[in-house]
C-alpha cells in the first residue's frame, strides 16, 4: 500500500458480512465466506507462492462466525500474541466493538466448521473491496497534455540500463504516460536484446524474435512500404497482442524524410467520449473482428472492443487498426452509431496536434504500451536505408519488473493488476 494506514476503530457482524469501520471513518464490508474463504492460515495455504490448499468445495456458504474478537497491541513494534487487549462482540452476529484508534490491531475470527482464522488490519486494508475503496484503487493515468507532446520522456540508455533508480524511473514514465525515449545507445545489433531482457521475456511471434524492419522491398511486410503509416496499435487480430513495443533506431536516412509518430490512444478515446458518448460506447461495448492471414502460415482472427473500459467506465487499453479489420459481426441496431464512433476515432487519430512527431536517430530506442499508444510513421525516403531493431514483451511481465525493481529499492509500491480488462 502506498497510501495512508487506517487502523480498526469498530467491527459489526451483520448479514452475513463483517462491517469494519476504518480510523478515517469509511467502512468496509467483508463477507463471511469470503473472509472464510481467504483464511492465511498455514492450513489453508499462501495464495502468493501459489501453495494455498484451502478449496472453496470444501466450505459451506453458509459459513458463520461463532465468536469475533479483535486483538490490539500497543504499537507495531515489540508487542507480543500473549497480551494483546481483547475487545470482542458481545453477541457473535450482531454485536460491535470500539478500539483505540493507535496500533496494530488483528480481526480474529472463529467459525462454524471448527476453523479460527487471523486478519491483519493492514491485510484488510489492502484487500477491503468497497466499492469507494475499488473507484479509488482503478489505475487513471494522466492523459497526455502540450508538456507531454511538447517534452515526451526521454532519458539516456547508459544510465538506465546501469541503475535500478533510472530504471524504475523508466517504467514509471511508461506506466504513467505509455511511452519513453532513450538516447544513446549504441547504433549496432545486439545492443536491444539484453536490454529488453531486463524489463521482460522476449515474446516472440509468426514474425520471429527480433524483427529488423529494414526498407527493403524484397520482404512481404506492410513496414516496407514507404508511403506514410498511420497511426495504429500493433497486430490487434493476436487473442493477447504485443505489450510494451521496443523500436531501437540502428540506421536511417538522416537526409530523407521519414518521421515516426505516436499518440495518446486513450486519449484519443476520451475526446471521443466527450464528443460522442454514444459512439465511445458502441466502440466499447462491441467486438471488432480483426484478421490477419498469410496464406500456409498463419490466419490469425480475433474479436474485441476497440476501447476496453473497467467497471468504472476507466479507459484501460486500445485496440486500432484498420488496415487489418475485418468484416463487422455485431447486432444490427449498433451498426450506424458504431460506424460514427469509429470514424471519428480513426479521423481523431489522423490529428496532427495531438502527436508525437519524431525522427529517430541512430541509438535512440522508443519503448511503448503497444495497448495504449498509437504509432506509425510519415512518408519516408528510399534514398538511404532505415534499420530499426524491434522486440516486444508482454505487459504482465513489465508490471511484474516494475514490482520487483520498486521492491529492490525498498519503495513502496501495490499489488494491484494495472489496467484491468485489457485482457478481458
Ligand atoms: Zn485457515
Amino acid at each position: 500500500m502506498t497510501e495512508k494506514e487506517h487502523t480498526i476503530v469498530k467491527i459489526q457482524s451483520l448479514e452475513g458480512k463483517v462491517l469494519v469501520t476504518w480510523s478515517d471513518g469509511s467502512v468496509s464490508p467483508f463477507h463471511f465466506i469470503w473472509l472464510r474463504d481467504n483464511c492465511r492460515c498455514a492450513d489453508c495455504g499462501e495464495p502468493t507462492i501459489g501453495r494455498r490448499t484451502l478449496r472453496l468445495t470444501d466450505l459451506s456458504l453458509d459459513v458463520r462466525p461463532t465468536d469475533i474478537t479483535v486483538n490490539h497491541y500497543a504499537n507495531r513494534h515489540g508487542s507480543s500474541r500473549e497480551s494483546p487487549s481483547c475487545l470482542k462482540t458481545d453477541q457473535p452476529g450482531t454485536g460491535q466493538v470500539g478500539i483505540d484508534q493507535s496500533g496494530i490491531s488483528q480481526l480474529a475470527i472463529k467459525w462454524s466448521d471448527g476453523h479460527e482464522s487471523i486478519f491483519s488490519d493492514h491485510w484488510l486494508q489492502t484487500y477491503r473491496y468497497d466499492r469507494p475503496f475499488r473507484i479509488s484503487q482503478c489505475f487513471k493515468p494522466p492523459l497526455w497534455d502540450r508538456p507531454i507532446l511538447e517534452h515526451p520522456p526521454e532519458m539516456l540508455f547508459d544510465e538506465v540500463n546501469s541503475s535500478d533508480d533510472s530504471l524504475l524511473e523508466m517504467l514509471c514514465h511508461i506506466r504513467d504516460h505509455g511511452l519513453c525515449f532513450l538516447k544513446g545507445a549504441e547504433a549496432k545489433d545486439g545492443v536491444l536484446e539484453p536490454f529488453v531482457n531486463k524489463i521482460g521475456y522476449i515474446q516472440e511471434t509468426n514474425f520471429g524474435r527480433v524483427q529488423d524492419l529494414v526498407i527493403d522491398r524484397t520482404k512481404p511486410s506492410i513496414a516496407n512500404d514507404v508511403t506514410a503509416l498511420k497511426t495504429h496499435t500493433d497486430e490487434p487480430y493476436r487473442a493477447s497482442p504485443p505489450g510494451i513495443l521496443m523500436f531501437h533506431c540502428i540506421a536511417t536516412d538522416v537526409n530523407g524524410a521519414g518521421s515516426s509518430t505516436f499518440m495518446d490512444g486513450f486519449q484519443l478515446a476520451e475526446i471521443l467520449r466527450q464528443e460522442d458518448p454514444e459512439g465511445f460506447q458502441a466502440l466499447a461495448q462491441n467486438r471488432q473482428t480483426y484478421r490477419r492471414h498469410f496464406a500456409g502460415d498463419v490466419d490469425l482472427v480475433t474479436e474485441f472492443p476497440v476501447i476496453s473500459i473497467d467497471e468504472f467506465g476507466n479507459i484501460c487499453g486500445i485496440r486500432i487498426n484498420d488496415r487489418v479489420a475485418s468484416p463487422l459481426n455485431i447486432d444490427e441496431t449498433q451498426i450506424e452509431i458504431y460506424y460514427r464512433g469509429l470514424k471519428r476515432f480513426l479521423q481523431l487519430t489522423e490529428d496532427p496536434d495531438r502527436m508525437i512527431l519524431r525522427i529517430l536517430q541512430p541509438g535512440d530506442i522508443a519503448i511503448f504500451d503497444n495497448h495504449r499508444i498509437l504509432h506509425g510513421r510519415t512518408t519516408i525516403s528510399m534514398k538511404g536505408k532505415r534499420w530499426l531493431q524491434w522486440m516486444q514483451i508482454e505487459r504482465g511481465d513489465f508490471y511484474s519488473t516494475l514490482r520487483i525493481t520498486a521492491d529492490r529499492l525498498n519503495i513502496p509500491r501495490d499489488a494491484n493488476p494495472l489496467l484491468r480488462g485489457a485482457y478481458s
